[in-house]
């Protein structure tokens, strides 16, 4: 087996790549802007020059597989990104037929959440067992399902969508379209929106001064400093996201039995304000032979997340 994975993580900011050891090793990485606004054609070109400084002067041959980590909707069987909201215009892009044709060698494509939660099972957190739901938690709520040490995917590879549970029937709405799913009441932005709902209907809170009376700065990271600083308001914004969040691990527990939960994303930085509720919430819910022996841990693999879980795939699909 030639020596090399080159690993692609196309996000809607950033296109990075990384050449790696199948052992998860990253030995050269390249990030550039993705300029998503520019347009499919545009940033295929920006990826692929991406591509190719990442390999370098490794023969093409030396690169087992080439694994792309890629924002969804997507079919990570036929290889086609469907249309992803944070990269206009992306219709039905053949993405890992144009890749594989252009560098010659297998390529496979998965959904980033998805592929984030092959990496901690590969190469973190969940190393050690079969069956791990990893959940991120920032701008919205993305997932990753193993079964068995299988990645779950569904019959159109749509699988795993944790973020959208129903939580709250008559929520707020989702980006999806819906109403009271997951995201739109425990993601960062939710968490703000929260936060601005209750300023604007009179409730105190030191937020307002850390964004000098500016509401519309207001993210879920002023609030967690709010929050840290004993803010009350920001304390049971946290809270309340905890608590959808309980409910909808409740669910996951009990449809699919997992040994581990991880939990990643730039949310999960307030730490017990968020997860204390959570597990409140899991005691009370939950059926208790479902969470014994549950271990609920954090991210072990950082920002590089991404880059590993694209390079986990293609080591997956290689079965390497
Ligand atoms: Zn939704």
């Amino acid at each position: 087996m030639p020596p090399y994975i080159l690993a692609v993580d196309l996000g809607g900011t950033q296109i990075r790549a990384a050449l790696c050891h199948p052992g998860g090793q990253i030995l050269r990485r390249v990030a550039r802007a993705t300029q998503a606004k520019s347009g499919p054609e545009a940033v295929l070109e920006r990826m692929a020059r991406t591509i190719s400084e990442a390999i370098g002067e490794v023969p093409s041959e030396e690169i087992a597989a080439i694994g792309i980590g890629a924002p969804g909707p997507l079919n990570p069987v036929t290889g086609i990104i469907m249309g992803a909201p944070n990269l206009p215009g992306w219709q039905n892009v053949p993405l890992r037929t144009l890749i594989s044709e252009r560098f010659g060698r297998p390529t496979f494509l998965g959904n980033d959440a998805n592929v984030a939660a092959l990496a901690e099972f590969t190469y973190g957190a969940g190393r050690d067992v079969r069956d791990m739901i990893y959940l991120t938690i920032s701008t919205g709520i993305g997932s990753g399902i193993i079964v068995d040490g299988r990645m779950l995917l569904g019959a159109n590879g749509l699988a795993a969508e944790a973020g959208h549970i129903i939580v709250k029937p008559d929520g707020p709405l989702c980006g999806c379209g819906n109403r009271g799913c997951l995201e739109a009441l425990a993601s960062g932005p939710a968490i703000a929106r929260d936060v601005v709902a209750r300023i604007k209907a009179g409730k105190k809170s030191r937020v307002v001064r850390l964004v000098d009376g500016d509401l519309s700065k207001i993210d879920a990271r002023i609030v967690n400093e709010a929050a840290q600083a004993g803010d009350k308001l920001a304390i049971n914004a946290f809270r309340r996201a905890g608590e959808y969040l309980g409910l909808g691990i409740t669910s996951l527990l009990h449809l699919f039995n997992p040994r581990m939960i991880v939990l990643g994303g730039s949310v999960t930085k307030a730490g017990p304000l968020l997860f204390d509720p959570m597990r409140e919430t899991l005691d009370a819910r939950a059926r208790p032979i479902y969470t014994e022996g549950l271990a609920i841990v954090q991210a072990a693999l950082g920002d590089d997340v991404g880059l590993l879980g694209a390079a986990a795939l293609a080591v997956t699909e290689l079965g390497i």
